[in-house]
């Protein structure tokens, strides 16, 4: 039994995470500001004993024991991270030295949570580890590309410096239950909307695409990273390479739902990536890891959690 930190483990991937390793017979130290995360989504885990809710902000100093830290903590949606961006920075990178410094001091093994998105809007396409991306420094998603690349650098420092035992994930847009109805990404806004018979919101002409992976197999290619031997640092893709239109995702999502919601057009944010979706082939060799569910099946469970929550609302 190891004693694993998880922070972010109040929102949507660290409370699937935290469920995973207490069922895994861990004990878990949830580590949350709930500045997106929800007290809902662990509510079930509380009264778990090998189960610890800790509130705090990882961008202060954080002193306790544990074997393994995984760093989750950092708002992962447009609107949210561009809510206080300055925040969004800090979180990722006071963050990252506050838990690399917890990890050198315990002689922990330590995860970051990174992110496709320190592709940029890629001109490689699909997206190879080896690409360095193409990532626009004062835009306005850059609080959270830029935080979320720094927190890679200051990761591979502490390794090289310091030996630390590190893993980065770079997680390609994932999607299922628990997700916040009102975080503004587009499953769960095209959800959300088709079942309240809504106007389904396109940005932009649609054409962008992205690849979606369902949240149980994104655990288990993050649990599967963390068990890698100590030379595999990473950077590795997770994520479903099948890729789609936001007009697919729309068409299929309001087909899913039986919804009557029309289609409308807004205008596309800016720096919105045209086209992203991951090369697994370096997940596949070093993790023995490839998605395992079908977009079809897991917007099925994912719309079933909506509906449940709207009728028990
Ligand atoms: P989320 O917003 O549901 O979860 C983030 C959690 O971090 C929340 O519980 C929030 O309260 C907490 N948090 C934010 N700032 C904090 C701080 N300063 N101190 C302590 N806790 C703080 O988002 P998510 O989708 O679960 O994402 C989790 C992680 O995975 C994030 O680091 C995100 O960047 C990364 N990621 C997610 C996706 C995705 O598609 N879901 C894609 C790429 C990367
Ligand atoms: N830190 C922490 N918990 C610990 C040890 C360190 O939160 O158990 C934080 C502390 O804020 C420190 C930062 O991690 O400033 C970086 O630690 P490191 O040892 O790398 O550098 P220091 O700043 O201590 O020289
Ligand atoms: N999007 C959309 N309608 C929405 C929300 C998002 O068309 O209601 C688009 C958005 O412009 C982007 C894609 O869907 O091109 C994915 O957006 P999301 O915020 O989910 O993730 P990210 O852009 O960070 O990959």
């Amino acid at each position: 039994m190891e004693r694993v930190v998880v922070t972010g483990g109040a929102g949507f991937l660290g409370s699937h995470l935290c469920e995973r390793l207490l069922a895994g017979g861990h004990e878990v130290i949830c580590v949350d500001n709930f500045f997106t995360g929800r007290k809902s989504n662990i509510a079930h885990l509380l009264s778990n004993p090998n189960f610890e809710l800790l509130r705090h902000d990882v961008t202060m100093p954080l002193y306790i024991e544990a074997d393994t830290i995984y760093n989750l903590a950092c708002p992962a949606s447009p609107i949210h991270y561009q809510f206080d961006p300055v925040q969004t920075t800090k979180t990722s990178v006071h963050g990252a030295i506050n838990m690399l410094g917890l990890a050198k001091r315990i002689k922990a093994k330590i995860l970051q949570a990174s992110t496709s998105e320190v592709y940029g809007d890629p001109e490689v396409h699909p997206q190879t580890e080896d690409y360095w991306g193409r990532v626009n420094p004062i835009g306005i998603r850059s609080c959270y590309d830029e935080g979320k690349r720094c927190a890679e650098t200051l990761f591979f420092d502490y390794w090289r410096q310091y030996k630390l035992r590190i893993k980065v994930i770079r997680i390609f847009n994932t999607y299922g239950p628990r997700m916040h109805p009102q975080d503004g990404r587009v499953v769960s806004n095209f959800i959300v909307q088709a079942l309240r018979g809504e106007d389904v919101t396109i940005y932009g002409e649609g054409t962008q695409t992205r690849s979606f992976c369902y949240v149980d197999d994104l655990i288990e290619g993050m649990i599967r990273t963390m068990s890698t031997p100590d030379e595999f640092t990473g950077p590795v893709n997770v994520g479903n390479p099948r890729e789609f239109t936001m007009l697919e995702l729309a068409t299929l999502v309001i087909k899913m739902t039986d919804s009557k919601s029309q289609l409308v057009f807004k205008p596309l944010p800016g720096d919105d990536p045209r086209q992203r979706k991951p090369d697994i082939s370096l997940a596949k060799k070093a993790l023995d890891w490839s998605p395992t569910i079908e977009l079809e099946q897991g917007l099925e469970r994912t719309i079933k959690y909506f509906r449940d929550q709207a009728k028990a609302a």
